[in-house]
């Protein structure tokens, strides 16, 4: 179960940054953010990462498994109940 600070349970936490901050959109990256989201899956704290970053509007980097891209989408979800992350 993670602790109050889901930071302290994140499985990225020695991971290489560049993994979820890779540069660009292409060719090395999209291998970065495939690692990044594996990462991502196996991690206890994915769902408060990701409510976290989408509640913060946090532009850059794989967070709670999702690309900046996704998680624009996400942000257009309008009801929370339809949030996978809701409640948690
Ligand atoms: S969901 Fe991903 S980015 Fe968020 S804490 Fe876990 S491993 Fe790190």
């Amino acid at each position: 179960m993670p602790g109050v600070n889901w930071r302290d349970d994140a499985a990225c936490r020695n991971a290489d940054p560049d993994l979820f901050f890779p540069i660009g959109k292409a060719g090395p990256a999209l291998y970065q953010i495939d690692q990044a989201k594996r990462i991502c899956q196996a991690c206890p704290v994915c769902a408060p990462c990701l409510a976290w970053a989408l509640e913060n509007g946090v532009a850059s980097g794989v967070w709670g498994g999702a690309t900046e891209d996704e998680r624009r989408i996400l942000r257009r979800t309008p009801e929370p109940e339809h949030r996978p992350w809701a409640g948690r």
